[in-house]
């Protein structure tokens, strides 16, 4: 009978000495990190006292996020605290865990270590009454991602990431986050757009599974090793890139054989980071996040790109008419191939009404043509030399981004300016999904912070137009650290008593709908599909089943009550006058 758990590499069974543990490839330091006897947030409880759970919900996934109050103390002084904890499974006990593992039942409860909507959900109330009862808030992150399945899109899971996000950002106390295990993907970054983050030693931070990144670079999931090592997703590199405050010292063993010590070590870092968090004061605690967040991310600048207008709507021919899209197939499965009004399509919202697909993305200059006065548009100095910046040398990412700006004419996936609408003068960032996916990067949150100052300065409202299937692996886990960043600027913006309207086009996934798509008064461009959290493929391969036919669309979002506003194509203009008027006149 074994009497621990043990990973095929794991060779000193007991011991793992610093040059072990160097010795690891990428990969197996990544498996290290959510061995499941590691410390779990409930094993940490044991730094607090007066500890008592609150929020105690019934939903699935409920149990994936769990709250607490207590009292950390320093010397003889009781700090209240509010305690946010990613609890990825049952236990950390090999031998509970033997016995726990008997109930099928209990262990879908755990759900892998996903959380949903309610776990969320719990999440945001948490925010709530610390604010209300000034408790400092300390989180622990400990997951592989948020759950991919249709039945958490449904609940808006996008949404609450989002709302977890705002919360953190908009908090009235000071907060804190760990990453004790894995923090991987939106499901993490969730939770960790705080004040100061600190990362167990041997933790792991990253955008993407290295399963996943080598299917997308190599097609197959058998380079995870090669994935892992081109994406740094150690915490130790997460420092190193300044995404990671401070690293907390394991015993040499590490976390998964010496528990106490782990546990006791984290308390002294407790210690030193809630001393300086009780540094600022109270009325200060907004601006000294702010005074974080414009430091967070890197970029280059400086370097001229030419721009060129590409336009993406279709230009008809003098009947009206425009050429079928590519791949169009009849119930049958025959391919169709006559051309199309383009003025039925546009009643349609672009749906094809013959196959139901979409048949159209538009470019970041369709959209500035669309929404804004004619000529209007001017980009803003301040963020048209910012370039994106190759921080790990991942391989073809360089020739890429070359690729990218020729074909759309951008520079980044996201352009900002000035422009008006019907003469109100407005700030517009709009984002190109033709670039690179329109993922979110690093230069994304820089833009979108730039481009709030300006309306701030300017008190004139400030339109986003959300697109882009996620966030940036190229980067790593710094694309994603950008996202709260992108929030915080937002926020800036509202507390400044200006409007902010976001369109939200298609697609509007992962990263950039827990971002800036989560944001502002929304505008669901009607027809869109790929509205979400997870991807339509990810979600079937993760469930071996298909989703339902409408599934992430406008009308499929709506009948779930996630839009604010649905508004055609042809009338964003307008609906956005009407928005800005009203706000502006109350
Ligand atoms: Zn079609």
């Amino acid at each position: 009978m074994p009497s621990h758990f043990y990973f095929p590499f794991e060779k000193d069974f007991d011991h793992y000495s610093p040059k072990v543990l160097d010795g690891l490839s990428e990969y197996e330091k990544y498996q290290l990190s959510f061995h499941p006897e590691r410390p779990k947030y409930l094993d940490y409880l044991s730094i607090f006292s007066e500890v008592g759970e609150c929020l105690q919900r019934e939903e699935f996934g409920a149990n994936l996020i769990q709250t607490h109050r207590a009292l950390f103390i320093i010397n003889d002084e009781e700090i209240p605290v509010m305690l946010i904890g990613q609890q990825s499974g049952p236990t950390s006990d090999y031998k509970s865990f033997q016995q726990l593992a008997t109930d099928p039942e209990l262990i879908k409860s755990w759900n892998h270590g996903m959380p949903t909507p309610a776990s969320y959900e719990k999440a945001i109330e948490a925010v709530a009454l610390a604010n209300n009862e000034s408790r400092l808030i300390i989180v622990f992150v400990d997951t592989p991602g948020a759950d991919p399945t249709e039945g958490s899109e449904a609940g808006g899971i996008a949404w609450k990431i989002g709302g977890i996000i705002q919360a953190l950002v908009e908090a009235k106390v000071p907060t804190i986050s760990i990453i004790i295990n894995r923090g991987c993907s939106g499901g993490a970054i969730a939770l960790t757009g705080t004040d100061i983050t600190l990362a167990m030693e041997n933790s792991t931070y990253l955008v993407i599974t290295p399963e996943a990144c080598s299917s997308i670079l190599y097609h197959d999931r058998h380079h995870a090793n090669e994935a892992a090592e081109i994406s740094q997703i150690t915490s130790k590199e997460g420092f190193s890139h300044g995404i990671v405050d401070a690293l907390v010292e394991e015993p040499k063993g590490p976390a998964h054989r010496f528990h106490e010590e782990s546990i006791q070590s984290l308390k002294t870092a407790l210690i030193k980071n809630i001393k300086k968090l009780k540094e600022i004061p109270i009325d200060g605690v907004f601006e000294n996040r702010v005074k974080r967040w414009s430091k967070m991310g890197q970029w280059e600048e400086g370097i001229k790109v030419d721009r060129v207008m590409k336009f993406r709507l279709p230009v008809p021919n003098s009947n009206g008419y425009i050429k079928r899209h590519n791949g169009c197939k009849d119930q049958n499965g025959k391919r169709v191939f006559d051309p199309v009004s383009l003025e039925q399509l546009t009643k349609k919202d672009f749906v094809c009404d013959n196959c139901g697909l979409r048949t159209i993305r538009l470019s970041a200059w369709d959209y500035i043509d669309l929404v804004l006065d004619p000529n209007s548009f001017k980009e803003h100095v301040e963020t048209a030399s910012i370039l994106d910046k190759d921080i790990l040398g991942f391989p073809g990412y360089g020739e890429k981004l070359v690729a990218e700006r020729e074909k759309t004419g951008l520079p980044t996936a996201m352009i900002t300016g000035d422009g008006k609408i019907d003469g109100n003068d407005v700030v517009f960032c709009t984002n190109d999904f033709g670039f690179l996916g329109g993922s979110f990067c690093m230069s994304t949150g820089e833009k979108i912070w730039r481009a709030a100052e300006i309306a701030i300065h300017k008190k004139v409202p400030m339109i986003l137009q959300a697109a882009g299937g996620g966030a940036r692996m190229h980067a790593g886990c710094s694309s994603m650290v950008s996202i709260p960043k992108a929030q915080l600027a937002i926020t800036r913006v509202e507390k400044a008593g200006l409007p902010v309207v976001t369109i939200i086009t298609d697609p509007t996934l992962g990263g950039v709908a827990i971002g800036y798509g989560s944001r502002g008064i929304r505008l669901f461009e009607s027809g869109a599909g790929n509205i979400g959290f997870s991807g339509k493929r990810v979600i079937e391969q993760y469930t071996g089943h298909p989703v339902s036919k409408d599934f992430q669309t406008t009308a499929w979002l709506t009948k779930n009550g996630h839009t604010d506003y649905v508004v055609p194509l042809r009338e964003l203009k307008h609906s956005i006058k009407n928005i800005i008027g009203k706000n502006i006149s109350e």
